[in-house]
């Protein structure tokens, strides 16, 4: 039996769960499964993940303790990832897996339900508050783009640090139940990760507070908890998928609100052709910035180092400058 220490909140309410959620005792006895560990390191709790926020998460809470395979390569977009069939294989040797449900990965989903009962499957969408996907704009196509998930919620949920924070809370809860894991070292991961990611949402509310334009143009429908947590409005000119494409329709109808709303920045992603973006910007006479959904890092990015945070300070510095916040 271990025995985890405490440690001082220092990260504000959510810090509070964490540590609720770290004085839970693990029962000593059997480990993780013994059978062949597949990808993941031997003598480690066997963690697969379905794609890039929530992996940073478990490697974060984690730590030495656990062994980390992500399901989706550098580069490619989370929303419409296939495993191959040796991953589908190497699942079933995890311990435990974290994903998003209500259809953000059709495929994913698919060969995660199809696993046995011995793998542990935890949807943390479960431990946030959702909100619906924002409604389509008047003047466009409806149903054909913008595409209502399952459930008619939106599954972006990571991109506020708040719900980053209450997704921390449920990984630490679901590993410390794993027998053997040492509750202490993921109760330190935790409250040091919910510290950075309070700290990046401190820095967005003081960034965004006062701002020229509180309307932000993006190019997939990907921003809506990010709105919501700082006030602004998401005006989207592709669908909840970066690979829906928008109909000339909808372009307009976007370009007309843009206008309407005085934007002076129109946003895209790297992962996706500028173009669409670039179109409307032209006509409405503003500006191209990046901002990027965080569903997965490219290779240069993994080069450089970069993690959530440092995505989502890029973001904010493209915001700021966008929204003429001051
Ligand atoms: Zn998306």
């Amino acid at each position: 039996m271990r025995f985890p220490r405490l440690f001082a909140p220092d990260a504000g309410a959510v810090a509070g769960i964490v540590m609720v959620a770290g004085m839970v005792m693990v029962a000593s006895g059997c480990g993780p499964s013994t059978t062949s560990s597949g990808p993941f390191e031997n003598g480690t709790v066997r963690v697969a993940t379905a794609f890039y926020p929530i992996e940073e998460i478990v490697r974060a809470v984690g730590g030495a303790e656990v062994s980390v395979v992500d399901l989706v390569p550098p580069g490619e977009s989370a929303h419409d990832y296939e495993p191959t069939p040796q991953q589908v294989t190497d699942l079933q040797s995890a311990d435990v897996v974290f994903y998003l449900g209500s259809g953000f990965q059709p495929s994913v989903e698919k060969a995660i339900a199809s696993l046995p009962s011995g793998v542990r499957k935890i949807d943390l969408l479960a431990s946030v508050p959702l909100i619906a996907t924002s409604p389509q704009l008047a003047g466009t196509d409806g149903q054909t783009e913008g595409e209502v998930l399952g459930d008619g919620n939106d599954p972006h949920v990571w991109l506020s640090p708040k719900n980053m924070q209450l997704m921390v809370a449920a990984v630490q809860e679901s590993l410390t139940e794993v027998p053997g894991i040492d509750a202490a070292a993921v109760a330190t991961g935790a409250t040091n990760y919910v510290a950075t990611l309070s700290s990046l949402d401190t820095t967005f509310s003081t960034g965004l507070a006062s701002c020229a334009s509180r309307v932000i143009v993006t190019s997939h429908r990907a921003f809506g908890y990010l709105a919501a947590a700082y006030d602004l409005t998401q005006l989207a000119i592709s669908g909840i998928s970066p690979a829906e494409e928008p109909s000339a329709k909808t372009l307009e109808a976007v370009a007309k609100a843009a206008r309407a709303d005085k934007v002076t920045t129109i946003f895209f992603e790297n992962n996706l052709p500028a173009d669409l973006s670039r179109t409307i910007a032209r006509e409405i006479g503003a500006d191209t910035a990046v901002l990027d959904p965080v569903e997965t890092l490219s290779s240069d990015q993994i080069t450089l180092h970069a993690t959530y945070a440092s995505v989502m300070e890029q973001n904010l510095a493209a915001l700021v400058k966008g929204l003429g916040c001051r």
